[in-house]
């Protein structure tokens, strides 16, 4: 009876949560102490991804993951679900830590990863929804096609021709979705939209058929070389690594290593074919416009709009609450945006109502690693691009792991450390003044038509 609630609590998670099928009811935890040869803090999409190449790599490792609530809980089921290429270090910051070649292998590498997690998809019958329609992003006043023409000059510069991401006129973009005040846009292939929950769920179904022991309701609260520690028992492998991603502060010693930082989502009801004909978006391209405080949507599958935004607050001392997920007023400021860009859906029933942390580094951008000496290895930072970055991790760590010498493990994100945030208070006033200065710049541009300097200034300030 007990377990049925908690299947109950996790389904209320997100639109996600509610719809993938299966249960939800928590597998068993860590029963004692065990050996293994990795052992992996997490079962979102990192822990799982790298579980995952490992085990293929070598089906003879014992491998074992620990995860705190279940498989899926944290953002790799809860996301906006573009399976996408992007990448949270602009290619000009990659350039400027490792170089010109550097910086585009990386942006192929990503390029790469989305069609791979669609093939794995497909190859271990994981019906995750998956459609690549690309994304299209939309500059809806003067500023933000200026901004559209820059991001497409950097893409070109940097070897990316007009079938990674080009230019749309008006009249092409509205084509593609009927959002209101579109002057051009955007687009690239590079993206697919899926069900980010039935991925996580999936992956966790495939790894326990491939032997892999995955544990849930298993909170690790020591990660140590040779160990990680659970109040129901030790792993101690050669391997240990942390994909703990939002929830990284929350170990001792590593709150000021990640920010956990909340994006917001909602889900509206299914759609008539009526307002489907007026909005577009027929081959389920993901769907956002060139503003600062990012906005993110998709058609899903079953014929609603999921949509989502940054804005929520960063909370003092990098802390992560269920209650924070849940912030009225944000949920009012999709909404509103939403029937902005889509006035059919003025009166359209909202459904659900989610959110969670993402991992955001001090320097934006996103590493993979493994210390040979101690064993120890992580990946994250991915800030809010983690959902195909995740599956790059996971090989790159098998990678590391099993000692194989790869493209992947030259990449300039392998070994990279971001350095540490600021103590608070001093942290919490820089991510909010930075949350903030976005939404006012958006403000700014509306009314005067000009473009913002503050947020260039604090974007450079925070490392983005
Ligand atoms: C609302 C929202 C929308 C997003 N939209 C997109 C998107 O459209 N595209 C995109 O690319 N990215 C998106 N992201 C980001 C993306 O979802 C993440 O980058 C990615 O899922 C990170 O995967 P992960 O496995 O590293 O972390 P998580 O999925 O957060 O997994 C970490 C796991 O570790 C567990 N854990 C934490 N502490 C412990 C502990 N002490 N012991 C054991 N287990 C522990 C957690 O319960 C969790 O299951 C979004 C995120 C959110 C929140």
């Amino acid at each position: 009876m007990v377990r049925m609630r908690e299947a109950d609590k996790y389904r209320k998670l997100s639109f996600w949560h509610d719809t993938v099928p299966g249960s939800l009811e928590p597998g068993d935890p860590l029963p004692g102490d065990l050996d293994a040869d990795v052992a992996i803090a997490g079962a979102g999409y990192t822990g799982m991804w790298t579980a995952y190449y490992l085990s293929q790599a070598d089906p003879g490792l014992k491998i074992v993951v620990c995860e705190r609530e279940i498989a899926g809980f944290g953002a790799s089921g809860r996301n906006g679900g573009w399976c996408s290429a992007l990448f949270p270090a602009s290619l000009g910051k990659l350039e400027r830590m490792a170089g010109a070649d550097a910086a585009t292998a990386m942006y192929r590498a990503m390029q790469a990863t989305v069609d791979e997690v669609g093939r794995v998809a497909a190859a271990e019958g994981i019906d995750c929804h998956f459609a690549k329609g690309g994304t299209v992003e939309f500059a809806r006043s003067e500023v933000q096609l200026e901004r559209a023409a820059e991001d497409v000059a950097e893409a070109r510069s940097f070897g990316f021709g007009e079938e990674d991401l080009r230019l749309m006129s008006a009249v092409e973009a509205g084509e593609l979705a009927g959002a209101t005040g579109v002057l051009g846009a955007t687009f690239t292939p590079h993206c697919a939209a899926i069900h980010p929950a039935r991925l996580a769920r999936g992956l966790a179904g495939v790894l326990r058929a491939r032997g892999v022991s995955l544990f849930e309701r298993t909170p690790v609260t020591e990660i140590g070389p040779g160990r990680l520690v659970t109040p129901t028992g030790t792993v101690r492998a050669r391997y240990v690594i942390r994909a703990t991603e939002g929830y990284t502060a929350l170990f001792p010693g590593q709150r000021r290593s990640i920010a956990p930082v909340y994006s917001l989502m909602i889900a509206t009801a299914p759609l008539p074919e009526a307002a489907w004909a007026q909005i577009g978006l027929t081959s389920r391209p993901t769907f956002g416009d060139l503003r600062h405080l990012i906005i993110y949507g998709q058609r899903t599958a079953d014929g609603r709009l999921a949509f989502g935004g940054r804005g929520a607050p960063y909370h003092l001392g990098s802390a992560v609450r269920p209650s924070f997920d849940r912030v009225p007023a944000v949920f009012t400021a999709l909404r509103r945006t939403l029937a902005d860009l889509f006035p059919v859906l003025g009166d359209v029933e909202v459904t659900h109502g989610w959110g969670g942390p993402i991992g955001v580094p001090r320097d934006w951008c996103a590493s993979v690693g493994l210390d040979r000496a101690t064993g120890l290895g992580w990946a994250g930072g991915y800030v809010g691009d983690g959902v195909s970055t995740t599956n790059l991790a996971g090989r790159t760590l098998a990678d590391l792991i099993t000692g194989t010498d790869s493209e992947l493990t030259r990449l300039p994100w392998v070994g990279h450390r971001s350095p540490q945030w600021e103590p608070e208070p001093l942290r919490w006033l820089g991510v909010n003044a930075g949350l903030q200065t976005m939404a006012w710049a958006d403000r700014h541009e509306a009314r005067t038509g000009r473009p913002s300097r503050a947020a260039r200034v604090v974007g450079r300030f925070l490392g983005a």
